[in-house]
């Protein structure tokens, strides 16, 4: 059967190169006659495995020597609690951004653990804005500020990284990371889930500054403690070593593709190609402000919403799937992240105009 473009938002697409080179290494990893699933995560071979895929992620994301690199697991969800857990430092409470869904997921699970300061928030526009910097209410004196760079489910996209002066900005990069080049020194603490922009579920990578690190709230389970994670690199039990070396091939793919800049270009051309085409029909809608809107997940409606499943089917049939929308929103929504080929964006374009003209 041939390969779909697949525009999940996640888990979603992972380069065919890499499928493949996993599949090469699948029985026996480089003469070691086993599977990396088998292997010791604390044997010579693993060890090697994992260290790598650290330093090609510290080497695409030009990540400062003062950070350090965690492989977790949890997800993106569990950093929704570890965060106010690790880095309330003694303080009571933490600014967050409201843009959306995964937003309001953050805020819920922080206000378990301290005074929560919605400093700005789109819910006046549905979400589908990002609140100008200059109308945000901050708190000198908050432990962090928290945002979500790309909300996932919305389809909107901070084009710049906030100024929030000395206190120490927090992001949710699970689905933007690695998307294009960003400025590692700017932030306090990076969090992402694997299943997006990385490799497969089952792992979420964090990266935060060294004295952020060890001043964990009284009764901190050991699993939710970044020193002990940090002290042990990431093997303080056993991490999920399948997910972490196949986002390690996905890192290398990253480098041999000319790395992040190069993704870049290739993200806003395919992110600008879909938008157009939305944009240009009045059959098809995106609701998100021009100026916010995301490169990696782009929802749209149709005029007539009794067409959606008929749109879904016929595109399925193209080899185009996963284009439903998320639940709480429905429509269609596609997620392009880097490992969507612009020529699946291509083919999505120019099913959608057919669509249009045979049901407009
Ligand atoms: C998918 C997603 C999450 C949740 O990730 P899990 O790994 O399923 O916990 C959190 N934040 C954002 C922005 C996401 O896209």
């Amino acid at each position: 059967m041939a390969r779909v473009y697949n525009f999940s938002a996640g888990p979603a697409m992972i380069p065919e190169v890499v499928l493949q080179r996993a599949k090469e290494e699948m029985l026996d990893w480089q003469g070691s006659g086993m599977s990396v699933m088998e292997m010791s995560h604390r044997g010579k071979e693993y060890v090697s495995i994992a260290q790598q895929a650290e330093a090609d992620l510290r080497e695409l994301l030009a990540i400062p020597s003062n950070y350090k690199v965690l492989f977790l697991q949890g997800g993106a969800s569990l950093q929704f609690s570890m965060i106010p857990m690790n880095l309330l430092r003694g303080k009571t409470s933490a600014d967050y951004i409201n843009t959306g869904e995964w937003s309001k997921k953050a805020i819920k699970e922080a206000q378990k653990f301290c005074e929560v300061n919605v400093a700005a928030s789109s819910k006046d526009t549905n979400f589908s804005t990002i609140p100008a910097r200059n109308t945000w209410k901050l708190n000198p004196d908050a432990a962090y500020v928290h945002y979500t760079p790309n909300e996932t489910i919305g389809g909107v996209e901070f084009q710049d990284i906030p100024e929030v002066g000395n206190v120490p900005l927090i992001a949710d990069m699970s689905s933007n990371i690695l998307s294009r080049p960003i400025d590692v020194s700017k932030f306090g603490l990076i969090y992402a889930g694997a299943q997006k922009n990385i490799g497969p579920a089952g792992m979420s990578i964090v990266i935060i500054r060294e004295d952020l690190i060890g001043q964990t709230i009284s009764n901190t389970p050991s699993m939710l403690d970044y020193k002990i994670h940090v002290d042990a690199e990431s093997m303080y039990n056993t991490p999920p070593t399948y997910t972490w070396y196949l986002a390690g091939l996905v890192f290398k793919w990253l480098k041999e593709n000319g790395g992040l800049s190069a993704m870049a270009a290739i993200n806003q051309r395919k992110a600008e190609a879909l938008y157009a085409a939305i944009d240009q029909s009045s059959f098809y809608n995106n609701p998100v402000e021009k100026c916010s809107r995301s490169w990696m997940n782009i929802p749209f409606t149709l005029a007539n919403a009794e067409l959606d499943k008929t749109f879904l089917a016929e595109a399925k049939k193209e080899g185009l799937t996963t284009l439903a929308g998320h639940r709480s929103v429905g429509g269609m929504r596609a997620s392009i992240y880097n490992a969507m080929p612009e020529e699946g964006v291509q083919k999505l374009i120019s099913f959608m105009a057919d669509f249009e003209k045979r049901n407009a």
